[in-house]
């Protein structure tokens, strides 16, 4: 039984597709360590080699700021209610050079800049292009800090990023005190403004069910991530999450891999794994983690050394994996064009095609003669092979059904089309706004 759901699985998988809610449920329940996981382990490595082309990253994320949260997450050791940091600490902007230049030259794909919720961002803005200008190399920049609305996250995009790390995590509002509506927003806008989005299934720990996880994965997918994952829950000390709750062991934490890498289909073309294990990597993990500095899963700074033994450990996992260390792949470069050519409209198809689907099933030839009827539309309406594959794109996050014949709105499709409305409003009233400040300025 199970053998016959992981071939189909793997058949999919290299058909392109996302596999479905319950199909990803079935691949998680599959007994670990039993002869049918070993089978799940061996084919999502062999459709990692197809899908990701055997191309391997690390990601090397460096924490600047080590000091107490007001947010307060459960599992965090930076909450300030815990107690734990007894002496803030702020990387200088040389120390993070310093980080930088040792892992581009050691070989790292993305260089992550981690912050807490509250860093500033026109700081980090500022830091990004002199990180360029000052270390060349194949690499990409990261950036993992506070939520992100449509308008800052074009900021963050101008100011030459690649993506931005950010997730809806297990048990948010629970273990968290984010609003999960809100975390989804800031995904969205991530995408929307054409940058990366690279989120996890995180913090996974033993008392998450595959159902969560399955949501979770599936959430992250539907926002559009292009890297996804697992990570598990360090558990540091003195948190509430941190006593008597023990880690995830790196089978379970392997398994889980195996069964994200076939549960993606070609939309999530690289998978992390965190922490990495040569057999989480061998179950199908491409993306190699290693972090330095203010780590929010330890109670301690990471020094310098520390890290640069950990991207040795990461180079040698990947490349006893099979894979070839590799710069991040080439992005859509529309996003390098000035907003000001009113380049973004044209990503407002999303919620135009889930506004018509939502009033009935149709062709794709019906969604498009519609779509002129749309105020961004009114002047040039997209030719059919572009409404084709965006409806593609939102089948393979789950927002539409194809049935072969007509597309139709799924309930996620209903959410997202409820939140790009929230979401719209907030972005005309802050345009708005930004337009009588534009035109009352002096140079105006
Ligand atoms: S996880 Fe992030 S937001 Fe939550 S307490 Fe830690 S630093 Fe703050």
């Amino acid at each position: 039984m199970a053998e016959k759901l992981i071939k189909l699985c793997e058949e999919k998988c290299l058909k392109g597709t996302v596999l479905s809610r319950d199909e990803i449920i079935a691949l998680l329940e599959i007994p670990v360590g039993s002869p049918e996981d070993q089978g799940l382990r061996e084919a999502a490595r062999r459709t990692a080699s197809r899908v990701a082309l055997g191309k391997g990253y690390i990601w090397c994320a460096i924490g600047m700021d080590y000091a107490p949260c007001a947010m307060n997450c459960k599992f965090c050791s930076f909450g300030e209610k815990w107690g734990l940091i007894e002496q803030s600490r702020h990387m200088t902007e040389e120390e993070i050079f310093e980080y930088v230049h040792g892992y581009v030259a050691a070989g790292a794909s993305y260089i992550v800049l981690r912050t807490t919720e509250f860093y500033s961002l026109d700081a980090l803005l500022e830091l990004v292009p002199h990180i360029r200008r000052e270390i060349p190399g194949n690499y990409e920049i990261i950036l993992n800090t506070g939520e992100l609305d449509f308008v800052t996250a074009n900021r963050v995009a101008a100011a030459d990023v690649y993506g931005v790390y950010h997730s809806l995590r297990l048990r948010e509002g629970t273990d968290t005190p984010f609003s999960p509506e809100k975390r989804r927003y800031s995904m969205n806008s991530i995408t929307d403004a054409q940058m990366s989005l690279i989120s996890l299934v995180e913090p996974l720990g033993p008392e998450h069910s595959a159902q969560e996880i399955a949501d979770c994965f599936l959430n992250a997918v539907s926002c559009g991530t292009k890297i996804c994952g697992a990570m598990a829950r360090f558990p540091v000390k003195g948190t509430p999450l941190g006593d008597g709750i023990p880690m995830v062991d790196e089978s379970y934490l392997a398994h889980v891999i195996a069964a994200l890498r076939l549960s993606g289909g070609n939309t999530v073309r690289d998978i992390c794994v965190h922490p990495a294990s040569q057999e989480a990597v061998s179950s199908g993990a491409n993306v190699v983690v290693v972090e330095s500095g203010a780590v929010p899963r330890d109670a301690e700074f990471t020094e310098k050394d520390r890290a640069e033994r950990d991207i040795q450990h990461a180079r040698e996992l990947l490349e006893k994996g099979g894979y070839q260390l590799s710069s991040p792949p080439a992005q859509n470069t529309k996003r390098r064009k000035c907003a000001c050519q009113g380049g973004n409209l044209e990503k407002f198809m999303q919620p135009i095609i889930l506004n018509i689907l939502s009033q009935g099933a149709q062709t794709g030839y019906a969604v498009q003669k519609q779509m002129g009827e749309y105020a961004t539309y009114q002047h040039a309406i997209p030719d059919m092979a572009a409404t084709y594959r965006f409806l593609n794109i939102m089948k393979q996050r789950g927002l539409v059904h194809h049935d072969g014949t007509v597309y139709a709105i799924t309930d996620a499709g209903s959410n997202c089309l409820d939140d790009w409305r929230k979401t719209l409003k907030e972005y005309a009233s802050t345009l708005t706004c930004l337009i009588g400040q534009l035109e009352t300025s002096p140079g105006a």
